[in-house]
């Protein structure tokens, strides 16, 4: 058997070089980084198939959330820009267009690095009277542009895929309202669907998005123990909308300034992770609903007995045709041994291979070779269908509660610095600590914890539920009034 994929380290070793080789040529093929743009990537077959998934997963959820489709162009005048004036913080990472030909712009032209200033120099007009009100669009299949330092694939690059909701709304309740949707369709997509467990936290107010008054986030850990934030909504209070002058007529005919959020879960992102949480040494391992290919079928013939081969393909026609009904399933007649197949198959993430060979259909069943738990089990050909929702569910249980367990292990109490470090000597992942305030006067103390630990940023605090702080600031002392959650991060 000749073993041409692979990877040479293993995840618990080296977790960022088995990254790029799971990625890469000699593992799942997933990018191309010979595109020769730094921090440009060109995304192959089998990862664009996840991410379609994974779009139309967000394209659904948001839709029945009254979200309608929009696409606005990619570039942005300057002016538009600069309008809001923390967001203009964002120029020293953006992409300038300023010729056309050898024809020098008048105005220059950004490569979109978020979409605000796209969209709500329109949202402008389109708003008129508290009728029209909520306004929800969103932005899909489109990609961002930033001029990153440093890049790797899925987890950050000079162009990346986006997706993103922009909501307008009359209240602000209603606004507050549309943040707990967006972390319900965080739930439904990455931890139901993709079996990525997260923390949704709200930033401390010294780390809010650009031109926000409140940020929210999916926080998750990868398998090196850093954070990696997963998705963002921002509270953006009246800040864009005094920008870029949207206001409605309210019922009582006088004129109002509108409340806006958006939403941006980071599909990229979220790939990379799913990618790094749930890969084993031998490649992708994928939840049933996102494998590009669902089902693979090995047939085990003998160039020998030609008449038993026979028989063998023709079962196994007789399956791709019968699964293809309902799932993504190839037939793999490719002139490479079985074990090749096995191990390509496996290194793709193929949840479920069926095996058809001689001795098999002696028995009318097939081997089933589950990726996820290694299994290898017999199953009658009469029921293989009933069969294949229960090995979907099974191969989802195990990489569902590998991941959870990963992550509940990774989330520590501490008390004070001295625990802290302790904790990060060995641990990976969240340490939960008491801190004296999330307003800008908490700030010197998470400055404090990030020098002295290398890198421990304070993220944020729980969302969902109040966390009740008892005792002092695990930095300075002072009483606590937040439960927060510190992670090195991506
Ligand atoms: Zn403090």
């Amino acid at each position: 058997m000749t073993k041409t994929k692979g990877v040479t380290v293993k995840k618990s070793e080296n977790f960022s070089e088995w990254y790029t080789q799971i990625c890469g040529e000699t593992g799942a093929q997933l990018v191309d980084l010979r595109y020769d743009v730094q921090g440009f990537i060109v995304h192959r077959p089998w990862s664009m198939r996840v991410f379609r998934k994974i779009y139309q997963f967000f394209e659904e959820e948001v839709e029945k959330d009254n979200h309608e489709p929009m696409l606005f162009p990619t570039v942005i005048p300057e002016e538009h820009l600069m309008k809001e004036k923390e967001h203009a913080g964002f120029t020293p990472e953006v992409f300038w267009i300023e010729y056309a030909g050898e024809k020098k712009l008048e105005k220059r032209l950004a490569l979109r690095p978020t979409g605000e200033t796209q969209i709500y120099p329109l949202y402008h007009y389109w708003i008129r009277s508290y009728n029209d009100l909520p306004l929800k669009g969103y932005q899909s299949r489109i990609t961002t542009f930033r001029n990153e330092m440093t890049t790797r694939p899925f987890l950050r690059g000079r162009e990346f895929m986006f997706f993103e909701t922009h909501d307008v709304f009359a209240s602000h309740e209603e606004a507050v309202a549309q943040i707990r949707t967006d972390l319900e369709i965080m739930k439904k997509v990455i931890r139901d669907k993709l079996k990525i467990p997260f923390l949704f936290l709200q930033r401390p107010k010294w780390d809010v998005f650009k031109g926000a008054d409140e940020t929210f986030t999916s926080d998750s850990i990868l398998p090196d123990g850093k954070r990696i934030q997963v998705s963002s909504t921002h509270d953006l209070g009246h800040n864009f909308a005094k920008a870029f002058d949207v206001q409605f007529v309210g019922k009582d005919g006088k004129k109002y300034y509108a409340f806006q959020t958006c939403f941006g879960p980071g599909i990229w992102r979220i790939f990379g992770t799913m990618i790094a949480i749930h890969g084993d040494d031998q490649g992708l391992m994928l939840p049933f609903c996102v494998a590009p290919l669902q089902i693979v079928i090995v047939p085990i013939t003998f160039a020998k007995d030609k008449e038993k081969s026979d028989k063998v393909l023709k079962v196994c026609e007789k399956l791709e045709k019968e699964l293809k009904e309902k799932y993504t399933v190839l037939l793999d007649l490719s002139d490479r041994s079985p074990g090749f197949k096995f191990n390509e198959w496996e290194m793709k993430g193929v949840p479920i291979r069926l095996e058809v060979g001689p001795r098999d259909l002696d028995n009318d069943q097939v081997t089933v070779g589950l990726r996820t738990s290694q299994e290898k089990l017999n199953v009658k050909l009469k029921d293989l269908n009933k069969k294949i929702p229960e090995l979907a569910e099974q191969n989802d249980k195990v990489l569902e509660e590998t991941a959870v367990r990963y992550f509940k292990n990774n989330v520590k109490d501490a008390k004070n610095l001295e625990e802290i470090k302790n904790i990060i000597k060995t641990h990976k992942g969240f340490v939960r600590i008491p801190l004296c305030s999330v307003q800008n006067d908490g700030k010197p103390c998470a400055d404090k914890l990030k020098s002295e630990t290398q890198g421990v940023d304070v993220c944020g605090f729980l969302f969902e539920k109040e966390e009740k702080a008892s005792g002092n600031c695990a930095v300075c002392g002072k009483k606590a009034t937040k439960i927060v959650y510190a992670a090195k991060s991506v």
